[in-house]
């Protein structure tokens, strides 16, 4: 059976974004990225993007009040019914507490959390390339490490608490698009994916 409610956790500069767009049309169910709701809302000049950016232009997390009203919102979107990626949330553990409680008001959970890892080094590196390409606001230097530690000390947690409930499988992030894409999609099926997770 395939999965449908994914998670997806891996650090700033993993690739994470572009592989939860392709895992969510390989899977059928929309990706839901906070950080790309953020900055949709901040280049619309909306409340919410105008609050959200004060904390993502210093590498701070947005507050959980914030954030998890605004998931709550977009997973009552009748395409989110049949599931979703999520990108970029939950992303310290009382996120994760909070995803929990509002699935089961509808009697679901999270069925996987899929982990990208990558060395620090190819972080830095990818997202300084991503700095001069998009040109995001919190990609100078100083922004992109201090999001790595804020990472390291509030999302990386996370992976432990689905470690625990035997959700969590690690895939190599270093490849291109296409190779990532595969073992992610090959690791969200279960099917024997060649990754830390025995499957
Ligand atoms: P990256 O993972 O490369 O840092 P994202 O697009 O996921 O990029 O996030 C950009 C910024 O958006 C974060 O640094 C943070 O300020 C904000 N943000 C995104 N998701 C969350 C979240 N779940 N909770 C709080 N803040 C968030």
């Amino acid at each position: 059976m395939s999965v449908t409610r994914v998670v997806l956790l891996g650090p700033p500069g993993s690739g994470k974004g572009t592989q939860a767009v392709g895992l969510a049309l390989s899977l059928g169910v929309p990706t839901i990225s906070t950080g790309a709701i953020f900055r949709a809302n901040l280049s619309s000049g909306t409340a919410l993007g105008v609050e959200a950016q004060k904390y993502m232009s210093a590498g701070e997390l947005v507050p959980d009040s914030v954030t998890d009203a605004m998931v709550r919102s977009r997973l009552a979107e009748p395409d989110a019914a049949g599931g979703w990626v999520l990108d970029g949330y939950p992303r310290n553990l009382a996120q994760v507490s909070a995803l929990d409680a509002l699935l089961a008001e509808s009697g679901l959970a999270v069925e996987v959390a899929l982990e990208l890892t990558v060395p620090e080094e190819a972080i830095v590196s990818r997202l300084a390339k991503r700095a001069s390409i998009e040109g995001r606001e919190d990609d100078t230097e100083s922004v992109i490490r201090h999001r790595i530690a804020v990472y390291e000390e509030q999302t990386a947690p996370i992976a432990s608490v689905y470690r625990s409930r035997g959700l969590l499988r690690s895939v190599d992030a270093l490849g291109s698009v296409e190779e990532v894409g595969v073992r992610l999609l090959a690791a969200a099926r279960g099917d024997g994916c060649g990754c830390s997770c025995g499957g």
